[in-house]
């Protein structure tokens, strides 16, 4: 029994090292603060939510230039010397295209984290969050009218979907290398598997192929359905194996790995969505 109790420790050690990984660490507003620290020449580091070195120094910085206490600590007054950019906070106007500031980049950050990214997370509402937002309320089953209200709002503070059926490693070796979540100022909205060029890429689950071919940025791409409005999808392939139409078994091989699209090396983009809901396969998979 002792040396149970003994060996138990550590493991209860790396679960505390591993959960905030896992679970979402991100705090949007802290995304919103980093936009605007960035806006105002003071911080070059990602936009991820999360309050770093490199953010602090920069709350440091801006205190400095304003000339009120230098606590690093993020209070009215903090929130006031980003002028313009921190004048509204996420709720207090209804957001829609033309509007920027705090509230935008807020916004612009819980859509990712929902599995609707927009790209450069910059607090600017232009058609690029219109579009994400107007995803968003399709797959919330709100009207669809590209404004963020309260409803819109409410939804948003509901967890992002959960992957409904358990998933196998699209590759037998898989090696992990980015992950779901906030990357530079964007949101990466799957897993990065490197692997060497030409390895096999399997099916994580059964369903039927419903794209194969290039598209952008994800350079030769397969999709496969998997019923319940769930797809699995691998990107920057740089072979094709499945036609359009096929249904294919979990563990089929769908093509090989490459470096096709936006990839700097060979490796699986590996992005699973529910009814159009980008969503973390980790939590998937085994
Ligand atoms: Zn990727």
């Amino acid at each position: 029994m002792r040396t149970r109790a003994f060996l138990a420790l550590p493991l209860v050690l790396l679960a505390a090292t591993v959960t905030p990984l896992a679970a979402a660490a991100w705090d949007p507003g802290v995304a919103a603060l980093q936009v605007g620290l960035h806006a105002h020449g003071l911080y070059a580091g990602p936009i991820d939510g999360i309050t770093g070195p490199g953010t602090q120094k920069a709350i440091r910085k801006l205190q400095s230039h304003a000339r009120i206490a230098v606590d690093g600590v993020v209070g009215p007054k903090t929130r006031r010397a980003l002028g313009r950019f921190a004048r509204h906070r996420l709720g207090q106007r209804p957001l829609r295209t033309g509007n920027a500031g705090w509230d935008v980049a807020s916004l612009q950050f819980q859509l990712a984290e929902h599995g609707f990214p927009s790209g450069g997370i910059d607090g600017i509402f232009g058609p690029h969050i219109d579009g994400a937002l107007r995803r968003f309320q399709k797959y919330a089953g709100l009207k669809v009218d590209g404004v963020a209200g309260p409803v819109t709002l409410a939804a948003l503070r509901k967890p992002a979907a959960m992957i409904p059926v358990p998933l196998a490693w699209p590759l037998t070796m898989p090696v992990l290398g980015d992950r779901f979540g906030p990357r530079g100022d964007h949101w990466h909205p799957g897993i990065d598997l490197p692997a060497p060029l030409g390895t096999p890429a399997y099916s994580a689950h059964s369903g039927e192929v419903v794209w194969a071919g290039w598209r952008d940025g994800y350079g030769y791409l397969v999709t496969v359905a998997h019923g319940h409005g769930e797809r699995s999808m691998y990107a920057h392939l740089s072979r094709i194996d499945v036609r359009v139409g096929v249904w294919v078994g979990k563990g089929v091989r769908v093509g090989l790995i490459g470096a096709t699209g936006d990839a700097t090396g060979p490796h699986l983009h590996f992005e699973v969505r529910i009814h159009g809901a980008a969503v973390d396969p980790l939590r998937a998979l085994p």
